[in-house]
């Protein structure tokens, strides 16, 4: 892989948000910047451009933006994962755990049929609670999980690593 260190430096981190002590690691700068957001979408793409996938699913709500457009990449259709209350039609949802407490996300459960090869979108990885929720509700419905695919990786927090202990295939672009 080339080196992301453009993609690294379109990315903005806020200090202290949305509480004191965290540091946000905002897109909203490389989404605005026509390159940056470019080549990560075909960078978190390009490992999956022959892998005969189905379904990109994206969590909500930046992995919308970025799952979208690696759908379109790809050919393959789009699933949203979205917090409890927010889709209209019949749900498969799961508890997941948050940094404080457990929340609730869920997918309509016509959105992947079983066998369906699914790549799991977000744009960040950190604790990995979120992503094992969605890994969880797309097993559950009998999809093949090809890989898990993030913009961003927080090493520290054991996230990536608690998904390959799941035998996910996980790519990140910047840590
Ligand atoms: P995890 O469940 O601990 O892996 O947290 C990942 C989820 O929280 C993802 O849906 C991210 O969008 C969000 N998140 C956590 N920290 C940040 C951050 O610094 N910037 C943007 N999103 C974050």
């Amino acid at each position: 892989l080339p080196p992301n260190d453009d993609l690294a430096a379109a990315i903005r981190t806020i200090p202290d948000y949305p509480k004191p002590g965290i540091l946000f690691r905002d897109i909203t700068t490389l989404l605005g910047d026509a390159r940056a957001f470019g080549r990560a979408i075909d960078a978190l793409a390009e490992p999956f451009a022959a892998a005969g996938i189905d379904k990109v699913a994206g969590i909500e709500a930046r992995g919308f933006i970025i799952g979208g457009a690696v759908a379109h990449r790809l050919a393959a259709g789009f699933v949203p994962i979205r917090k409890r209350g927010k889709l209209p039609h019949s749900t498969v949802r799961v508890a997941y755990s948050l940094e404080y407490g457990i929340d609730e996300m869920e997918m309509h459960v016509d959105a992947v049929r079983a066998g369906e090869r699914v790549v799991l979108v977000d744009d960040l990885i950190a604790t990995g609670g979120t992503a094992q929720g969605a890994v969880t509700l797309l097993r559950d419905m009998g999809a093949e999980i090809a890989a898990a695919a993030f913009v961003i990786d927080l090493p520290d927090l054991g996230g990536a690593d608690k998904l390959r202990g799941l035998g996910v295939d996980v790519h990140t672009l910047v840590a």
